[in-house]
Formats: structure tokens, sequence, C-alpha cells
């Protein structure tokens, strides 16, 4: 596969070095060869002057018009390869942009990427004036998964988690791993209630979803998940938004996991229960 293969080389400017040069190399050649062709040309026409006989005209003609078909096919296919090491470079960039934004367990939005994505949802966001939500999922008791079947155990549990995230929002919005087996969704165009709708549609299919180890068949205990939801407060930074959300997520940790908890439950529940 060469275009994986070039970007794991990931030396790009060297690449379209030698491409940029052959061209002009090809160019170069090619400009001389059709100088040393006109002159020739300029020979048969004086040769047209100095004889009467056609014949050998005629053959000095064909031969310099076959010579120059050579030569623009040869250049011909010089552009094509040409034009497809450039497209095989683009692609090579392509897959190298996508590897830098991605996270390689789960295959969702890496966190740079999340950052990226929420900064230019949050000017639309002041630009058109409409809502935004972030959804943050935190996979309960997810030690216990791991020290009972194991850290592959552990990573199917959260891929499995990060597919039923993708799955369930839509292709607008963004899907990311956060931190470890914290995973966040962005809905532009979303307020709370609707986040917190999708929110409960994924937290449900968590549950029920069946997971077997892949060795054994053997079936693993069934996964739940806590989830936060806050939404976008005009000009405030994500730092802010985030830790609302995460406050919502605790909260709904306190409250026995395996539920969704939105920013609207925030405050109230935290002083009833500190009242207890
Ligand atoms: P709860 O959230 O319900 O309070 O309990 P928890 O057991 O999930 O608690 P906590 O959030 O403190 O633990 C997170 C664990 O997730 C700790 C760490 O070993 C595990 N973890 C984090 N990232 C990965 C990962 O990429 N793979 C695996 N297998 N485990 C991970
Ligand atoms: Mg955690
Ligand atoms: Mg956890």
């Amino acid at each position: 596969n060469p275009p994986s293969d070039m970007a794991a080389t990931g030396d790009f400017p060297e690449q379209l070095r030698g491409v940029i040069s052959n061209a002009k190399q090809f160019l170069t050649t090619a400009i001389s060869d059709n100088r040393t062709q006109i002159a020739a040309l300029g020979e048969v026409s004086s040769q047209c002057q100095a004889t009467s006989d056609p014949r050998p005209i005629i053959e000095n003609l064909v031969k310099e018009l076959s010579n120059a078909t050579t030569r623009a096919s040869a250049l011909e296919t010089n552009f094509l390869e040409t034009t497809q090491e450039l497209d095989k470079i683009r692609d090579s960039l392509k897959v190298a942009e996508q590897r830098s934004n991605t996270d390689a367990l789960t295959g969702l939005a890496n966190r740079r990427s999340l950052e990226e994505f929420f900064r230019s949802a949050q000017i639309v966001a002041m630009e058109k004036g409409g809502p935004l939500s972030i959804l943050m999922i935190d996979i309960d008791h997810f030690k216990k998964f791991n020290d009972s079947y194991g850290h592959q155990v552990g990573d199917q549990v959260l891929r499995l988690v990060a597919k039923v995230l993708q799955d369930n929002v839509r292709e607008d919005d963004l899907a990311a791993r956060y931190d470890g087996e914290e995973l966040i969704a962005v809905l532009p165009g979303a307020n709370l209630n609707v986040c917190a709708g999708v929110a409960e549609r994924i937290r449900r299919r968590i549950s029920e979803a069946r997971l077997t180890r892949r060795t054994t068949g053997q079936e693993i205990a069934s996964v739940t998940v806590s989830i936060g939801v806050a939404q976008f407060r005009l000009a405030e930074s994500a730092e802010a938004m985030v830790e609302r959300c995460d406050r919502a997520l605790y909260q709904a940790k306190r409250l026995g996991r395996d539920r969704t908890v939105t920013e609207d439950d925030i405050d109230g529940e935290i002083v009833a229960a500190k009242s207890i």
C-alpha cells in the first residue's frame, strides 16, 4: 500500500522535491529537444531551396515529424506519471492528517481534534445564535472490568462504548475520546433537552449490548455508563463548559450510576445530598 508507506516515512517535502525535480529535468530536455528539432526543420527548408529532387526532403520531413511524435508522447507519459505521483502524495497527506486526528484504540476523534471542532462549533453558535451541547460519558466501575477480565477486555469494552456513541450521533456531530475511559460528543444545533435525549438513547443501547470474550466465547458482565450533559453559554470557554458537564456526570455517579444527568440537575441535588 504505497500511500500509507509514504505516510509512514512522513517525508513529504523530500518526495515533492523529487517529483518536481524530475518534471523540471524532463521539461528542460524536452525544450532543448524541441530547439534541435526546429533547427533540423530549418535545414530541411534550406534543402528545399538548394535541390530539385523532393524525395530526400520528404524523407527528412517524415523522419523529423516522427521524432517529434515520439518526443511528444514521451512528454505526455512523463506528464501522466508526474500527475499520478502528485495524486499519491496528496492521498498520503490525507491519510496522515486523518491519523493525526484519530484516537488509535477507539477510532474516535482524539482530544486535539475535539478541541478544534469545539472551537469552530462555538464560533458558529455565537454567530448564528443556535444552541450547542455536549455529553460526557464515563464507564461505570471500569476498573472492575480491567481487574476481573484483563486490560484487553477492558479495551474491548471501551471500543464497544465508542461504537455505540459514534452510531448514535449525527454526521455533523463529533464523537471523541476525551481522556482514558471518558468520551465526549459535541452536538451543534442541539439544546440541553435534545442532547439529554441522545445521551439517554446511548446509555440504554450500551446497557443492552452483550459482549462475549473473543478467546473463550464467555459472556462478559453488561456494561453501564453515566452521562453528563451541558449546553454552551455564550462566550464561555470550552473548559468552563466541560467542567459543568463533568459536574453533572459526577452527580450521575453519586445518584447510583447508569443514568444521565444534565447541568440543570446539578445544584439542587448537591444541596439536597449535603443537607441529608
Ligand atoms: P466509576 O467511573 O464508576 O466511578 O468507576 P471506575 O472504575 O470507572 O473509576 P475511574 O474512572 O476512576 O477508573 C477509570 C479506569 O479506567 C482506570 C483505568 O485503569 C481505566 N482505563 C483508562 N483508560 C483505559 C484504556 O484505554 N483501556 C483500559 N482497558 N482501561 C482504561
Ligand atoms: Mg473516569
Ligand atoms: Mg469510570
